[in-house]
């Protein structure tokens, strides 16, 4: 008994030792990373009890999350080694000075600028999931549509609180795969959209991560919603996103904000467009 007290104090102790260096924004490899881990338990207690299932089972769910912990790095832009090793003593204030003013608009304002658009793209983020607002973006989408506009939604490998998440929430409202682009696929895309609707997203849109080098985020790449003509972000108040630092696309000339639920915001944007101008 003895033994195994100090052994499950030294797993504790290791387990919050090997978690505490790591930085916010690098929380999406660690969360696959412990998935791998678990597998790897298991594996190691199929071993130790001479069960074969667990083996297999294991070392499926521990090589699969090694495979999930790389992409994730690259979507980071980031090595292992320096996603579990740099956070010591890091710093998660931003030198950035901001300029520039932060515009509030009604959705109201923002039905005439969408329904004379000729492509919209969405970016949906944590704040989508918590809203559950993806059935209202896709009646939002097929209205778009029915007015000829070309509607795309563009995925950052790490938005909303795990891997696959927008993914699997916009597959769930049934929105076809062949609108749905990953980050590289839809990059180019934002120079010439119309507008860029980005719905509870944050982190994953901020220029921070290109020009701040002493943000947390800096070095990730990001969906460059910032290019697009006209930047509409959907949220509910001032608060940044998970990492935690202010988004300098609030303060850009051609970004609004629409304060408010993505649910409501979006529904709202729906019965504008369903009801003609108002
Ligand atoms: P963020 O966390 O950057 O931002 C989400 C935004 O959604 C917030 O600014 C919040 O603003 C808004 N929001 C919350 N609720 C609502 C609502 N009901 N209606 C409208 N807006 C809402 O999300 P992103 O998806 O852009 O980025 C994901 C972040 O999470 C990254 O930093 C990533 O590293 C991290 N992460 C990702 C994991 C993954 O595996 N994908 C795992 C762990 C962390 P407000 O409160 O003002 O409404």
């Amino acid at each position: 008994t003895a033994y195994l007290v100090l052994i499950v104090a030294l797993a504790f102790l290791l387990g919050v030792m090997a978690v505490i260096p790591i930085g916010g924004a690098d929380m999406p490899v660690v969360i696959s990373l412990m998935n791998s881990y678990s597998g790897l338990a298991a594996c190691a207690a199929g071993f130790a009890i001479n069960n074969m299932i667990l083996i297999v089972a294991g070392a499926l769910v521990g090589a699969s999350g090694i495979i999930l912990t790389q992409i994730m790095c690259k979507a980071m832009n980031r090595s292992l080694a320096n996603v579990l090793f740099s956070g010591f003593g890091a710093v998660s204030s931003s030198d950035e000075k901001i300029e520039g003013e932060v515009k509030a608009i009604t959705h109201e304002d923002a039905y005439y600028v969408l329904e004379a658009a000729s492509s919209v793209v969405i970016v949906p983020g944590y704040g989508m999931a918590v809203a559950q607002a993806q059935h209202a973006l896709k009646e939002l989408m097929e209205l778009l549509e029915a007015r000829g506009v070309d509607v795309k939604f563009a995925i950052h490998p790490v938005a909303g609180r795990m891997p696959g998440h927008m993914n699997v929430l916009l597959a769930e409202a049934d929105i076809p795969y062949d609108r749905v682009l990953e980050m590289d696929e839809v990059n180019p895309e934002f120079a010439t959209c119309d507008v860029a609707l980005v719905v509870g997203a944050n982190d994953v849109v901020n220029p921070a991560a290109k020009t701040d080098s002493s943000s947390p985020i800096y070095g990730m790449p990001i969906l460059e919603a910032s290019k697009a003509r006209q930047v509409y972000f959907i949220k509910r108040s001032m608060r940044p996103g998970y990492s935690g630092v202010d988004n300098l696309l609030f303060y850009q000339d051609n970004c609004s904000l629409i304060f408010g639920d993505a649910k409501d915001v979006c529904e709202g944007l729906a019965a504008a467009l369903k009801g003609g101008a108002h």
